[in-house]
Order: structure tokens, then sequence, then C-alpha cells
């Protein structure tokens, strides 16, 4: 098979399994009991914590919370921002938001809440004058992505924080940073200095499914989204999931060392491989945020005259894994919400695929796909050259 959906999830490392193996099987206490105190399982909790700050470049002092992945850590974000603005102020957020972020804020703005959107340009990047034009001092909560799902385009965080710290002092800040996190080397001070949560899941770098986090910038005081038995410090309450917080710590340790060995350079090279290859064999297709800074890995093109949903299919039968976009919209019809903000016709966005590669990928494997893309077009006439 040749997979290359890996913004939609990755394969853990096999050390991950195998760390995992063991906490399930010899070292499955309640971290909390004298067993798993006697055992080091605290230990286990505070390296994998400090395995992420190393991941991102935070300080010691910022604080990870283990949640069940980004969605929840999103859905707690945006719910501390809900109530800072309550009774005043207002909330912003983009349009491209991941829908953990964008349905909550619709469902905030159902509720009364004062919500707005900042726009993205035709290539996907936020909006900085729109930005300048609307941020003033009532604003209470920003919550903007650092890298997009579909497009990977590497979004402006620091010169946006910066304004909004400017000009709203008050304002708690927020970034997905699900698709960023893994991919490419983080400068904390310079990308995330203004940034108060940091979103993050495992298995985007990795690492096992339904374990992510929250990281706690600045002293940032948040009300717990789960209450319980007062884990982790009362924010998230819950038995600590060990096999995936062990299996997170050797995720997050191994994609350190590949990024300090530059192995994000040889993505990149897969990647620009891949779409060499495509505008060489068909000129008219469309690769969207190809003028912006971008994910290395990510590539969100169409071949005019495609279904992306046949395509996907007839791939998928002949073993080769790519995506339509965004895999949590992936049973819907309708093309990506994304490429019509960036103002792709929708037939234009109907043809939208996504490659996502990884660290496993290679150039062979490249040139299958777009042997078998190019094979597609001419015997099957669907597609315009
Ligand atoms: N945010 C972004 C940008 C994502 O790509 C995803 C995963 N598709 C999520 C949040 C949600 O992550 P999870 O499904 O692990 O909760």
């Amino acid at each position: 098979m040749i997979y290359l959906d890996n913004n939609a999830t990755t394969k853990p490392f096999p050390e991950v399994v195998d760390v995992m193996t063991q906490f399930m099987t010899s070292r499955f206490w309640n971290a909390s009991s004298a067993y798993g105190q006697l055992d080091g399982l605290e230990e286990v909790v505070e390296s994998a914590k400090a395995a992420i700050r190393t991941l991102i470049g935070a300080a010691p002092d910022d604080e990870v919370v283990f949640t069940s992945g980004a969605t929840e850590s999103n859905t707690w974000a945006v719910a501390e921002g809900a109530r800072r603005a309550s009774g005043c102020g207002w909330i912003l957020t983009s349009a491209i938001e991941h829908p953990s972020v964008g349905e909550a804020f619709d469902s905030l703005q159902e509720q009364g809440v004062d919500v707005r959107l900042l726009q993205v340009t035709r290539d996907g990047v936020f909006d900085l004058d729109e930005l300048e034009a609307i941020v003033d001092s009532n604003l209470r909560f920003a919550s903007l992505m650092f890298a997009h799902n579909e497009t990977g385009v590497i979004q402006p965080l620091r010169e946006a924080t910066s304004l909004i710290r400017e000009r709203a002092p008050e304002c708690l800040i927020h970034t997905d940073a699900t698709q960023a996190i893994g991919k490419i080397p983080i400068s904390f001070a310079e990308e995330l200095g203004e940034v108060d949560l940091i979103s993050f899941s495992g298995h985007k770098f990795h690492g096992p499914k339904g374990i992510g986090g929250l990281v706690i910038c600045n002293g940032a005081q948040l009300k717990p989204l789960i209450r319980g038995g007062g884990q982790q410090n009362n924010l998230r309450s819950g038995t600590l999931n060990i096999p995936a917080i062990g299996g997170l710590s050797v995720a997050a340790s191994k994609t350190s060392r590949l990024l300090k060995a530059n192995q994000d350079t040889v993505v990149r090279t897969v990647r620009d491989y891949f779409e060499q290859r495509i505008s060489c064999l068909f000129p008219k297709a469309c690769i969207l945020g190809s003028q912006a800074k971008r994910l290395p890995n990510t590539s969100f093109f169409g071949i005019p005259g495609s279904d992306a949903d046949d395509l996907v299919h007839i791939l998928a039968g002949e073993g080769m894994i790519v995506s339509t976009g965004s895999s949590c919209s992936a049973n819907s019809i309708e093309p990506s919400r994304t490429a019509l903000l960036m103002k792709y016709e929708y037939k234009e966005a109907s043809t939208l695929l996504r490659f996502s590669a990884s660290y496993e990928n290679t150039i062979d494997e490249v040139d299958v796909l777009v042997n078998k893309l190019y094979e597609l077009s001419s015997r099957e006439h669907k597609l315009a050259l």
C-alpha cells in the first residue's frame, strides 16, 4: 500500500506500539495508585510533558495537560474563550479552522456571543489587513490555527498574535497547532511567543490516537472542562491513559530527533517532486496555496475535468491512499469549504485531492501514483490534459 494521507493520521512508530504494549500488559496500574507511584508512572507522565515541550520549544513552566486529542483541546480552549467574553467583548476565529473550532464558534454565535470571522486570501493565508481593521480592545479570545489541514498553508501567526497583543491586551490567544507540530521545526519564541494555549494530537506525528493535549503558556488560568477525581491539577479529571501517554512520549521524542536531523527537508523533496511531475503531466492542474509558506509534506491539488471522489475510490482500489481533503468531512460529497473560501469555483473545488506524505514515503511511490493518475486520465478520457 502507498499511504499518502498523513494529515488524516500517521502510522504509529514501532517503538510507540512496543511501549504501549508494555503499559497494557505488565505496567497497567492506575497512575494515581500506590503501585503506579512505586512503578514510576508519574515520571512517565512528566517525561511525556517534557517531550512535548521539546518538540515545540516550550519552556519548562509551560503546563501540558493531556486530553483525548485536539478536538477536546480545541473545545476546552473555546469554552474558556466564551467564558471570558461573557457580558462584554467579542471573540475571533478564522473562516478556515478545523470544525472542532469552527463549529464551537458557530454554536456560541447561535447563543448570542459576538463572533467575528477572519477571511483568507486566494492563497489561503489569513487576511492581515482585515485583522488590522477589526481588532480592538474588546477582543477577549482569538483562536487562529497554525497550519491548515487541507492546504498545508502555514499562517502568519506571529504577525497576527502580535497585533492582537498590542491592541487587545486582555485577549486570550489559542492556536490549533495540530497539523504543524511534528511536521516542521518550531521556533517557539518566534512563532508561538504570544500564544497562551496550544492544541495538539498524538496521532498526527506517529503516536497513538485518542491522546493529545493543551499546552498552557504565560500562566493562563483555565476553568476545567472535565471535572471529577482531580487528576492533572484538577484541570482535566479522568484516570490517566498511561499507554497512550507513554506512546505519545516516544513519538514526540523520536519526532524531535527526526526534525533535528532535517527529515522535514527529505519529506519536502518528495512533495516537491510530486508537484513537479503533476505540473509537467497536467499543465492545467492547480495547487492550492502554492505561493504561500506551506507544510513540507502537503499538496492540495486538482486536475481539471476530474472528479476527486471518483479518483480517491479508484486509487484506493489500487492500494494508493490519498483523500479529498479534511478526513473529518470525508463522508460529505461537498467539495472543500476552504477552497471555496479561497474563491475557487465549485467545479474546480470538486477536483481537489490532498496528498500528504510522511518520513516513510519515497520518490518511487510518487512515481507509481503519478503514473496511475496519468494512465487514468488517458484510458478513461476523464481527466483533461
Ligand atoms: N485540528 C486540526 C487542524 C486537525 O487537522 C485535526 C484532525 N483532523 C483536529 C484538529 C482534530 O484532531 P483529533 O481528531 O485528533 O481530535
